[in-house]
């Protein structure tokens, strides 16, 4: 099994009501990429879809993806393109129990925002991961 030391939550910087599937294309015809850049992807209606499974390496952070599994709701910019947290409530919930449950695997990870990466210029995720999962370990410890 592979090593994992972080899950990391990403935006994708497109609409909300962006598709998958064109992000898939996007990955693999414009950027040529062999693998997907998440693992996970969270629709704003809260579904969340598996892209890779987890032994699989994905695009996520250059130079951090061999020990990572990285999670991404679709949005994260507003009409003007710039970065901005609009998770609708679905997903917010969607993706906690995504979290807890990767955690729960995954006891050793970090969880943290793409943008807490050193040298990282984006906004990714356009929120502060580190503190609103911080709580995670005593909650996952506690189910
Ligand atoms: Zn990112």
């Amino acid at each position: 099994m592979r090593r994992i030391d972080f899950i990391v939550i990403h935006c994708t910087a497109t609409p909300q009501d962006t598709r998958p599937e064109a992000i898939q294309h996007y990955w693999k015809e414009y950027l040529k990429w062999k693998n997907p850049g998440y693992h996970y992807l969270i629709e704003a209606s809260g579904d969340v879809r598996q892209l890779a499974t987890e032994e699989r390496i994905c695009n996520g952070v250059a130079g951090h993806n061999a020990n990572s599994i990285h999670v991404s709701y679709i949005g994260g910019v507003d009409a003007d393109n710039k970065p901005l947290d609009n998770r609708t409530p679905a997903q917010r919930q969607s993706m906690r129990v995504l979290i807890i449950k990767l955690k729960k695997q995954y006891p050793q990870a970090q969880i943290q925002g793409h943008r807490d990466f050193p040298f990282v210029k984006k906004a990714c995720p356009c929120f502060d991961a580190r503190q609103e999962f911080n709580d995670f370990t005593a909650i996952v410890n506690s189910i």
